[in-house]
């Protein structure tokens, strides 16, 4: 299933993407769904669904409010861990084997089609980051890797964008990746039973058509099994919780000179089965 949220009427409301457009829930929003509605459920429920012609509907993050910040992965794909070292080695070089975790504040998740502000001003090195999102279902506290996929409520694409000078300005990354309008995700979260465990996704970036990042979520170092089980021995990851994987290389600071992103540029990530997630900076 592909479950959306949409404005419908200037209402906000969830669905599941079907041929003839959405059929919509009776939930209140997303995180309600996810911890309240099992997959049968939802497959139940969906006879009965009044369905509502796409065009009608205006795509939203599938989480709009996110209850808590992202937790992200950095660098944990192999490409991506050298070409940042390249463009900074004292903010980027990873001398430990252990996982980088950081974290991103969302107030408003940014929609599908909607703009990734500039923030002219405060950055001139504005970037891009495609990555695979895990959604949680349920409460996860001391969950091994083997039962990981349990856990899982589904999948999503997120752009982590990122201030590059703020990002390494400071001593830690949470400002410049928190700026309002910094987590686009969607267009859809594909639930776990569709998706084979651990995923093996194809991803990838596009700037104004341009590819940019290639690669699969089967190149994690960390993979998302293990990252539920070592965030899971310390804390509870309670159901809605969002995690951001990491992005592969090709990122605008990777080139030689790199490619920020400037006023105009459509931004285009897609996770192989979910879709994608286009954005225009403004
Ligand atoms: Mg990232």
């Amino acid at each position: 299933m592909k479950l959306i949220t949409f404005l419908y009427h200037g209402k906000e409301t969830v669905g599941i993407l079907t041929e003839g457009g959405v059929a919509a829930l009776p939930f209140p929003d997303m995180n309600t769904l996810i911890e309240s509605a099992s997959f049968e459920e939802l497959r139940t429920t969906l006879p009965a669904a009044p369905v509502i012609p796409l065009e009608e509907a205006v795509l939203l993050a599938p989480i709009p409010r996110p209850r808590q910040d992202v937790i992200c992965l950095g660098m944990n794909y192999r490409d991506h861990e050298k070409e940042a070292a390249r463009y900074d080695a004292g903010a980027f070089s990873k001398d430990k084997p252990a996982a980088v975790y950081f974290s991103k504040r969302v107030s408003e998740a940014g929609r599908p089609d909607g703009d990734i502000p500039r923030h002219a001003g405060l950055t001139d090195r504005l970037d891009y980051e495609a990555e695979l999102a895990v959604i949680i279902g349920k409460t996860a506290k001391n969950v091994k890797a083997a039962e990981a996929e349990a856990y899982i409520f589904g999948y999503t694409v997120l752009n982590d964008v990122s201030a590059r000078d703020l990002q390494t300005g400071h001593k830690q990354w949470y400002f410049g990746k928190s700026l309002d309008g910094f987590t686009p995700m969607g267009p859809c979260i594909l639930t776990a039973d569709e998706v084979s465990f651990p995923p093996m996704l194809e991803i990838t970036a596009a700037v104004n058509g341009e590819l940019r990042q290639r690669s699969n979520t089967g190149l994690l170092i960390h993979g998302v099994g293990e990252i539920i089980e070592e965030l899971s021995a310390g804390m509870t990851l309670l159901p809605g919780t969002i995690i951001a994987t990491g992005t592969p290389a090709g990122v605008g600071m990777g080139f030689d000179p790199p490619k920020f992103l400037k006023a105009g540029d459509v931004v285009e990530c897609t996770v192989q089965g979910i879709g994608t997630l286009r954005n225009t900076v403004r």
